[in-house]
């Protein structure tokens, strides 16, 4: 009998990838470059299913039943372009090419539009889930055409997590969609992880509590509308104690935050959009800015705050912040859906974003009970411009953003950076304002470059003589 389906990179998400299909009962040949992995995969779990193990990537080809399904779960960048390299000649006319790794979405356009010459189907699949969601059930992204979601859209399916019975898997829309979403996705995890540092920091110097103290905050926080994964690990990482020294585990991890880049290219990407992602990108610079020990170093010694004891802030105060927290993650999520927005009517995806919160709601790390109330407010009949103005979330807005000024207020007297706090209402408060300060950037522009400006009560472009009479001329 042939394999329904094979994988080519069997390190930690393939192999992972692999044995949850397998399990699903579909029979899966595999393959990887170095023998040695598919050796131990079926040494140590061939008897999970029906594997084929391919030592070549002609026999894993040949194993195939056709059209041709082959996932690619190698490192991203010129290892997944050699790898298509080896396979594409062996392929005919309608098999696919799946990647399901971290690719950059315009890699996966490129080699889309080039594999589609030669009648392949290129699908470049967001994963999100880590190694575990890989086995037990990730969330999936897959973008390409339709004709090869029908292919393999019921597969993909199959393995993903599985919400009130809803698979977190489904078709995002042609070439790099997928990988789009899954780009944006993070950028959103980034987000969501620094709001929650932050709440951390203020509630431990603000309060002066343990972290196991806090770790009893997190878990109690869980029950309520922040419930979600990411919650529910900091409780979890909060509670433990190093082995060695005896101390909360978080006091010995050094203080500097590492990045693999999908954030990173979610601002990039962004800001070539004209996407105000603020929440994002200062999750990214946050961690930008833990990393750089020569800048921390030379500027230790500078004065802070005077006067304001730590632990002094009142009873209210961790109320305070969880209600900021909520506003400010609403607002990350809501420019992150602004971004698959303006991606998608760029690219002509026509991304559905109701449907990314339902697939977003099990399997990956953003996965939480919010995503629920996301996937509500793209159900209205006329779905909100931003999710700010979704009713739900400009209740919650209205009922946190006196606790949220409070809080960024006393981040500032405290002297504890908030950054993810302070530009989400920013953002609220750009957004509300009837009037913004632009006019005057519009009046410097054309003062200093003749860049003209529009005005309020006429239509038109005008300038002013700054340098002459200074009467207004119609440009
Ligand atoms: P790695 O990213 O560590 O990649 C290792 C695999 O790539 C091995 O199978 C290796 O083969 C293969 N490989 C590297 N270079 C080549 C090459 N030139 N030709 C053929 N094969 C090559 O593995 P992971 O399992 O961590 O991740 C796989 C993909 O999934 C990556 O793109 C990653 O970004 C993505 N991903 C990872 C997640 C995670 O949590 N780890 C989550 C979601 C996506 P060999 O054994 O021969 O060296």
């Amino acid at each position: 009998t042939q394999a329904q389906i094979g994988v080519t990179g069997l390190a930690v998400m393939g192999a992972n990838l692999a044995r949850n299909l397998a399990r699903h009962g579909h029979a899966v040949a595999v393959h990887n470059r170095s023998r040695s992995r598919t050796k131990a995969l079926m040494e140590e779990h061939g008897d999970e299913g029906a594997f084929v193990a391919c030592e070549t990537p002609e026999e894993l080809v040949a194993a195939l039943e056709r059209p041709r399904r082959i996932l690619i779960m190698v490192k991203a960048g010129a290892p997944t372009d050699a790898v298509i390299e080896e396979f594409a000649p062996l392929l005919e006319p309608g098999d696919m090419l799946v990647d399901g790794g971290n690719a950059h979405f315009l890699d996966t356009r490129r080699r889309e539009a080039a594999l589609r010459e030669r009648g392949i189907h290129f699908v470049g699949a967001g994963v999100s889930g880590g190694e575990e969601g890989a086995l037990l059930g990730p969330s999936i992204m897959p973008g390409g055409s339709r004709e090869s979601y029908e292919a393999l859209g019921p597969l993909l399916e199959d393995i993903a997590a599985k919400v009130d019975g809803v698979p977190c898997c489904t078709h995002i829309g042609p070439d790099g969609a997928g990988h789009f979403v899954k780009m944006v996705h993070n950028g959103i995890e980034y987000a969501d992880m620094q709001l929650i540092a932050e709440a951390y920091d203020l509630l431990r110097q603000g309060l002066g509590l343990s972290p196991a103290e806090l770790a009893d905050v997190f878990e109690e926080w869980n029950k309520g509308e922040l419930s979600s994964y990411l919650i529910e690990i900091t409780a979890e990482v909060l509670r433990q104690v190093d082995a060695t020294t005896g101390r909360p585990l978080v006091d010995v991890i050094a203080d500097r935050a590492e990045q693999k880049g999908t954030g990173r290219w979610t601002v990039q990407i962004a800001l070539d959009l004209g996407v105000p992602v603020s929440g994002i990108a200062e999750a990214v610079f946050a961690r930008s800015v833990s990393g750089h020990a020569d800048l921390r170093e030379a500027a230790r010694g500078l004065p802070g705050p005077a006067g304001v004891p730590a632990g002094s802030v009142g009873e209210g105060f961790a109320e305070d912040v969880r209600r900021a927290l909520y506003a400010s993650k609403i607002i990350a999520y809501a420019q992150g859906f602004d971004q698959i927005r303006a991606g998608s009517a760029e690219y002509g995806w026509d991304v559905d974003p109701g449907s990314l919160a339902t697939i977003w709601r099990g399997g990956c790390i953003i996965r939480a009970v919010f995503l629920d109330r996301i996937r509500e407010a793209y159900e209205e009949e006329t779905p909100p411009v931003t999710l700010l103005t979704a009713p739900l979330f400009a209740e919650a807005l209205g009922l946190a953003q006196e606790s949220w000024r409070r809080v960024v207020a006393k981040a500032a007297e405290l002297g504890i950076p908030a950054p993810g706090f302070s530009t989400a209402l920013a953002y609220y408060d750009s957004l509300r304002a009837e009037r913004l300060p632009a006019a005057l950037i519009q009046g410097q522009r054309d003062f200093f470059g003749a860049h003209t400006y529009q005005r309020t009560d006429r239509e038109g472009s005008f300038h002013t003589l700054w340098s002459g009479d200074r009467t207004e001329i119609g440009a």
